[in-house]
């Protein structure tokens, strides 16, 4: 039998492009082997092609039927025994249907963890599966499971941090509603469950999450629980391998959500469960009244999310407070400040005069808004329908129309949740890090929105997808070195995959002085530009950087996930971010300590170090928000560099976050926009096949004659590869496993099937 299978080797897999067939159909007419064929409205099949005349081939569908199709239309499918394998890698043929078969069949089955080479895919499961728990995170920390898992990344950071001394990092990236939070939570419990103790901090650490959450997370159309900011979680470990403490940085939070919201969308979560969830004693206190009777919130035909009960959710939330250590004292000012905001959105103004003025509505908002405020009605009333103007050495007070004071009072309510949110973020931090100074032991999660791209993109979708173009880079430039560096070690020849360098792109944003955010930042500074003028300019110097595309008061960059359009209106003043200095001097008069705090702190953002807050609007030389986040996003990929990173992918596989739904084309967008075919490419042109000997002589076992000698596993699999006669470049034997080049697999089981 042997010597029958001999004579028709070598076997030699013709050599595919995964989407070029050249002459290799005809391969796959003679072995009967499986294509994919492209149908109508982009959908995929499996068949096999029976046979070919000119540029059409006939194919043998699974229902029976026979179908002629273009040859440019099919793909070659990957062979039964890779149905659903582990990491990408494996896959023979790495073409878009296969990719998605891969995927599907496993998330199927629950099966939502997935690899591709280095980096693992989390396809969002919209329900509950069993796949996490203490059990479960010890059979990972064992090492007893290596299925692919957000246990397994966690348990890698965790082990190389404990025997490297070098601090790691998980990355994860993902549209709004992919899960990413989801999966950072995850790996936050998986370590808090194998490090060992059961101390304050990681208890502490486990509720910030719901702190987070009710302040700085809202309902949107992607997600009921979107994270409306980024955030970095440091947590340090003892030599011990045990929590020692953790830090939160949180980046660009969404303040214009406190606001103004779209149809169908809710304001951060804490409004709602205030109004629903505060106690009696509370709620008189804050003079609160349901969510549906304050502006702000009953803006957007919104009120509740499916299956979320607020008032339970304030008393989780008042729980974790206190687990995190925060006073009782400090939670009610907290809720004051949530309070004023709600009333402050009650205010309206009435024409005077002529009708181009305003004034303040008398009404109990405004009373509740200033007791709340700690100010009296009447200042809150002039801050916001007056303004003091210097003239000649007199200050004069004019009165605003209704549109100055309508901005004025949504910038004070945007001002006083902003800050509030920061200092949430302060006291979480302060009670994590419990005194300990930084060990250089840490893991850092990093949990920020992905790349976004909508009918109208702005100011924030500028500065996300800044973020996203810089994290990119990182993640290119780390596996591809990882891969080079593991290749050149090996003495291994390899071809080189072609992926696009995002320089480019990040040079249109960051180069000075004629990147956009140098002359957003001019433009900024001048008080009489439009952002006509600022769109115009970008033009007039940009229009040779290949990423750029200017029309009108649009423009386009070109982005690694595709182009997106910019809409300027609103621009300058977003990346100018000032607060009428008149809300300043009421908030720092204010007797309210957490409003006097918020006061100073802007104060002391100015450049100029102002000796009172009496100062006009000018002097506030603050930078501005682009430049700001810029440093921020320099500084956290410097922290991000000098760890070692491990990535994942969150998918959404579907928009209308139901379990059991998965959509092809919104899965096969979101493997292109993060380019994660290209990533499989470049690691699997080593060897990406593995199988261990024992594994590898169960399968191919009866290659052997029957009278052959039965060894030990590994010198069994030398004498069945001898056997086969595979080329030996085409795989390595390593003390465990046979690792295989691409495609070998499918030689193997040709032979297997014919014995
Ligand atoms: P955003 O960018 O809007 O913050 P996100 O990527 O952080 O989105 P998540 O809030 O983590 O998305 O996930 C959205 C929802 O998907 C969750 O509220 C949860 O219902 C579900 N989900 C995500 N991951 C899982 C998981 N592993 N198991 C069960 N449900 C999940
Ligand atoms: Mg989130």
């Amino acid at each position: 039998d042997g010597a029958k299978l001999d004579n028709k080797l070598p076997y030699s897999l013709p050599k595919f492009r995964e989407d070029e067939w050249d002459d290799n159909i005809s391969y796959f007419i003679e072995k009967k082997l499986r294509v994919w064929c492209h149908l109508k409205n982009r959908h995929w099949e499996p068949g096999q092609v029976q046979s070919t005349s000119g540029d059409k081939a006939s194919i043998l569908l699974s229902d029976g039927s026979v179908m002629a199709v273009p040859v440019g239309e099919l793909l070659p499918a990957n062979p039964d025994i890779l149905q659903g394998v582990d990491d990408l890698i494996q896959l023979c043929y790495l073409n878009e249907p296969s990719v998605l078969h891969n995927l599907q069949y496993r998330y199927a089955q629950d099966r939502i963890y997935t690899k591709a080479g280095p980096v693992l895919i989390a396809v969002n499961p919209f329900k509950e599966i069993q796949l996490y728990g203490s059990k479960l995170a010890t059979a990972y920390k064992k090492k007893l499971l290596d299925s692919p898992h957000i246990y397994s990344i966690a348990e890698t950071a965790y082990s190389q941090m404990m025997e490297d001394e070098i601090s790691q990092s998980i990355i994860i990236s993902g549209e709004s509603g992919s899960g990413k939070t989801e999966t950072a939570k995850f790996a936050i419990e998986y370590l808090v469950m194998i490090s060992g103790g059961n101390n304050h901090v990681e208890s502490e650490l486990l509720q910030t999450s719901c702190i987070l959450e009710a302040f700085g997370n809202a309902k949107t159309l992607r997600n009921n629980n979107s994270s409306r900011f980024g955030r970095l979680i440091e947590i340090y470990f003892s030599a011990e391998g045990g929590i020692c403490g953790a830090n939160v940085q949180a980046f660009l939070f969404e303040k214009s959500k406190v606001v103004q919201l779209a149809h169908g969308e809710r304001s951060y979560h804490i409004f709602y469960q205030l109004c629903a969830g505060a106690p009696s004693a509370l709620r008189d206190k804050l003079k609160l009244k349901g969510a549906s009777e304050y502006n702000f919130l009953n803006q957007s035909n919104s009120l509740v999310i499916h299956n979320v009960d607020d008032a339970k959710k304030f008393h989780m939330l008042v729980k974790a407070l206190n687990t995190a250590g925060i006073s009782e004292r400090d939670q009610e000012h907290a809720f004051q400040m949530v309070a004023a905001v709600l009333w402050l959105g009650n205010i309206t103004f009435q024409a005077i005069g002529n009708g181009n003025n305003v004034e303040v509505v008398q009404c109990e908002a405004v009373i509740n808004a200033a007791s709340l405020m700690g100010c009296s009605a009447n200042d809150l009333m002039l801050a916001l329908s007056t303004r003091k103007i210097q003239a000649g050495k007199d200050k004069v007070v004019k009165s605003l129309t209704m549109q100055q004071a309508i901005d004025i009072r949504d910038a004070m309510a945007k001002f006083i949740y902003a800050n509030l949110f920061d200092w949430i973020v302060d006291k979480i931090n302060r009670s994590l890090a419990m005194g300990k100074e930084k060990t250089g032991r840490s893991i850092n999660i990093l949990d920020i929105y992905g790349f976004e791209s909508f009918e109208k993109n702005s100011f924030e979708q500028f500065c996300i997808n800044y973020a996203n173009e810089r994290l990119q880079q990182h993640c290119y430039r780390h596996l591809f070195k990882l891969e080079q560096e593991e290749y050149e070690l090996d003495g291994i020849d390899w071809t080189k995959v072609d992926f696009q360098d995002n320089q480019e792109c990040l040079d249109l944003f960051e180069k000075k002085p004629i990147g956009i955010i140098s002359l957003l930042d001019e433009e900024s500074n001048f008080d009489k530009a439009t952002d006509l003028a600022f769109a115009n300019k970008l033009k007039q110097h940009l229009k040779a950087n290949p990423c750029y595309r200017g029309d009108r008061e649009e423009f386009g960059i070109r982005h690694y996930a595709g182009e997106v359009i910019y809409d300027t209106s609103g621009f300058l003043n977003k990346n100018r971010d000032t607060v009428h200095p008149d809300t300043i001097q009421l908030l720092s008069s204010s007797s309210e300590d957490l409003l006097k705090l918020f006061a100073s702190s802007f104060a002391n953002q100015s450049k100029k170090t102002a000796s009172s807050i009496h100062i006009e609007i000018s002097d506030f030389q603050k930078q501005t928000v682009a430049t700001k986040f810029k440093d921020v996003l320099f500084k956290l990929m410097q922290q991000l560099e000098s760890t070692a990173p491990h990535f994942i992918c969150c998918i959404k596989p579907n928009n209308k976050q139901v379990p059991g739904m998965y959509n092809n084309d919104l899965v096969f967008e979101q493997l292109r926009s993060y380019s994660l075919l290209e990533v499989v490419r470049i690691s699997r042109s080593g060897y990406p096949t593995r199988m261990t000997h024992q594994e590898f002589c169960l399968r191919y076992g009866v290659l052997l004659p029957e009278d052959h000698e039965r060894k030990d596993p590994l010198s069994m699999s030398v004498s069945i590869l001898r056997k086969f006669d595979i080329l030996p470049e085409m795989y390595r034997v390593g003390y465990t496993k046979l690792y295989f080049r691409v495609g070998q697999i499918v030689v193997l089981e040709e032979v297997r099937k014919q014995v």
